[in-house]
């Protein structure tokens, strides 16, 4: 038995590899119809803190992993005294936080892109001598997802309303960059000796929220090796046991991290169907002990997300038309979410092939026929 901490699509797709491991899976998530609860062996519908929660844990289940970067770290602190937990509390507890994440990368001498921490509204007054951080974007230290805890600010008045919106609670003002593009390198890690990694995926994001990823990414070897070369350093220096992501920035030439994810990642999705080993297929195996492999079984692929805008389109929710859309070598996945809401994750479409250029035509006249029925 092996426990699963958070219980959106990522936990869905870990009890699934889990399963088909021969593993059974318990999910903590206090959600009564979170994807992941809904067909894990065992569901605690409980909140990541409750203590009787995490002791019946303890005597169900060997080891416990996590899809949510936001459970507490003292949680997993907890846990760890009695089970196998990856990734362990101290690579999470930085990595949950912007603020920790930051300063760590900068520590280790990763490039990160200029960035002012707002602790108080003093941190605000002083803004004025660094005007040239502007125009910028607001990010809370902790809880954010898909673009949420940001706002774009301009100018030191619209940082501090902004600052009070989130109620003052500790912030990254992060120097809005003109990107060339974004990628991300998923891994997953043992040890120094098992680390194995996928091929690099360009992302596109609409509204702060992935959109589309492109695998393998269409970037210089330079860029391509100096990404996985970093990814790797950062899941070192963390000593990560686990599956992990990191998203890049490349901006003017440079590699620069924009973020790290504790666990599998949205852009990692074409490992389901590009792969004979997936990105959650690796996390069982991280977790259990197990030596890790990519096999992959196609050269391109091409991810399109499905949010719950496409369910909203004519007003009230409705199924979109994926009839009008199957064929060979297009895989939908659907996460069972009950309720569409504007940006909400509701699945995503996989276009495995070998020529880049056909899948991301093919992708773009799928999204319009899913628009337009
Ligand atoms: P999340 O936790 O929501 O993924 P990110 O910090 O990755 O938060 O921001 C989401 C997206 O917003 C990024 O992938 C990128 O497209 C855009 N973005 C974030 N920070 C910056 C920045 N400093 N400059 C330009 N674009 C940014
Ligand atoms: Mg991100």
């Amino acid at each position: 038995m092996l426990g699963m901490l958070g219980g959106g699509q990522l936990g869905r797709f870990f009890v699934i590899a889990a399963q088909k491991m021969g593993y059974a899976v318990v999910v903590l998530d206090p959600d009564k119809k979170s994807p992941a609860g809904q067909i894990a062996d065992i569901h605690l519908c409980k909140s990541y803190d409750d203590v009787d929660a995490l002791d019946q844990l303890k005597s169900l289940c060997q080891a416990v992993t996590t899809e949510f970067e936001n459970i507490p770290a003292t949680t997993l602190e907890y846990l760890e005294n009695n089970l196998v937990v990856c990734p362990g509390s101290n690579a999470v507890s930085i990595v949950q936080n912007r603020i920790k994440e930051k300063t760590f990368l900068q520590s280790k001498n990763i490039p990160v892109g200029e960035f002012i921490i707002i602790n108080n509204l003093k941190s605000i007054e002083n803004l004025s001598n660094n005007q040239d951080i502007f125009p910028a974007i607001l990010k809370t230290a902790q809880f954010g997802y898909d673009g949420k805890g940001q706002i774009h600010v301009k100018s030191v008045l619209e940082t501090e309303n902004a600052f009070r919106k989130f109620n003052l609670k500790p912030c990254i003002l992060e120097k809005k960059l003109k990107l060339d593009l974004e990628v991300s390198v998923v891994l997953a890690r043992s040890n120094e000796e098992d680390c194995v990694i996928y091929p690099l995926i360009e992302n596109h994001h609409q509204s702060g929220i992935l959109d589309l990823s492109i695998i393998p990414a269409q970037v210089n070897d330079l860029d391509k090796e100096e990404s996985i070369r970093l990814a790797t350093k950062i899941a070192n220096d963390l000593d990560y046991v686990g599956v992990m992501a990191v998203e890049f920035f490349i901006c003017s030439g440079k590699v620069i991290v924009n973020e790290i994810a504790p666990r599998p990642h949205n852009s990692g999705h074409f490992s389901i169907d590009a792969c004979i080993q997936n990105q959650f297929d690796q996390q069982v195996l991280a977790l259990t002990g197990n030596a890790l492999g990519i096999e992959k079984i196609n050269d391109c692929a091409v991810m399109l997300n499905l949010l719950g805008d496409i369910w909203l389109r004519n007003g009230t929710q409705k199924l979109p038309r994926f009839d009008l859309v199957e064929g060979p070598q297009v895989n939908v996945h659907l996460y069972d979410k009950e309720e569409a809401r504007i940006g909400r994750k509701m699945g995503h479409i996989t276009l495995v092939g070998n020529n880049t250029k056909q899948l991301i035509d093919k992708a773009e006249r799928i999204r319009e026929v899913l628009w337009k029925n």
